[in-house]
C-alpha cells in the first residue's frame, strides 16, 4: 500500500481517473503511482510512459489479469 509521512503534500480527489483500470502495455494517462488490482503491487510512472506488460509479474488464477489503476496522481505542473 502506498504510504506517506506528511499529509500536507497530498489531497483527496474524486476525479474519475482514479476509477479506471488500464491494460498492461497501455500508456499511462497520468503520472503517479499505479496499483495492480489483482495483487496490489504498485509502480511509479511518468505520464505517457508504457505501463508494465502482462509478463511484468506472475498472478495466480484467482488474481486474474494485471489491471493498473491510478491511486496517487503526481502533479508535474503545480500552479
Ligand atoms: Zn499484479
Amino acid at each position: 500500500m502506498a504510504s506517506y509521512k506528511n499529509a500536507s503534500y497530498l489531497i483527496q480527489n474524486n476525479h474519475e481517473a482514479f476509477d479506471q483500470d488500464h491494460a498492461p502495455g497501455a500508456a499511462a494517462p497520468y503520472a503517479g503511482i499505479y496499483r495492480c488490482m489483482g495483487c496490489h503491487r504498485e509502480i511509479g510512472i511518468a505520464s505517457g510512459h508504457i505501463l508494465p506488460p502482462q509478463s511484468h509479474h506472475a498472478h495466480t488464477s484467482a488474481q486474474g489479469s494485471i489491471r493498473w489503476r491510478l491511486i496517487v496522481y503526481a502533479d508535474h505542473n503545480p500552479k
